[in-house]
């Protein structure tokens, strides 16, 4: 079962504009290619992802990073884009050693990677040099030949703006 929930809002410099969500069960498409359950997801403790309350707030910001971020991302690079992690809770977090204030907690970040080196440095140079005013922190995840892994975008907060830093992935 699927039902579309056209939603009016304000958008800056073309007055309102009409977006549409499609809901299909408990599933939400965002954009072309990115949905809801993506967000929701652990490789390594599924079990926990299963435990998630998703929030409305949560669904709310996903959804923005999805149109403004990871949606051109992806039309930009040509190549699918996995989510490795989206919303946590605290009991995820902790077990994937993530910091007590993770973005991951209130829906605010994700860790993104197209499972090739080449492709997912040029997300990571594509959002640090066209997106990164709309950024909070943008982290290159790299393995110990320097190639890229994975890259962590969040949204802009009183704590980061514009961050752009490298970390190892081991
Ligand atoms: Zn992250």
């Amino acid at each position: 079962m699927s039902q579309r929930v056209k939603i009016w809002k304000p958008s800056h410099g073309v007055g309102w504009i009409k977006y549409e969500m499609s809901i299909a069960g408990d599933d939400i498409q965002f954009t072309d290619n990115f949905w809801l359950h993506e967000f929701v997801v652990s490789k390594d403790h599924p079990e926990l992802a299963e435990e998630i309350i998703v929030e409305p707030e949560h669904i709310a910001r996903l959804d923005l990073m999805s149109r403004i971020l990871l949606q051109p991302a992806r039309d930009y690079v040509v190549s699918t884009i996995s989510i490795l992690s989206g919303i946590r809770s605290w009991a995820l977090n902790e077990a994937v050693d993530g910091s007590e204030d993770s973005d991951h907690l209130c829906g605010l970040a994700a860790d993104i990677t197209t499972g090739y080196p080449a492709s997912t440095e040029l997300i990571f140079d594509y959002l640090r040099k066209r997106k990164l005013d709309l950024i909070g922190q943008l982290i290159l995840y790299r393995n110990d030949k320097g190639q890229a892994v994975f890259v962590h975008v969040s949204f802009p907060s009183r704590r980061h703006h514009g961050e752009v830093l490298y970390a190892d992935t081991g």
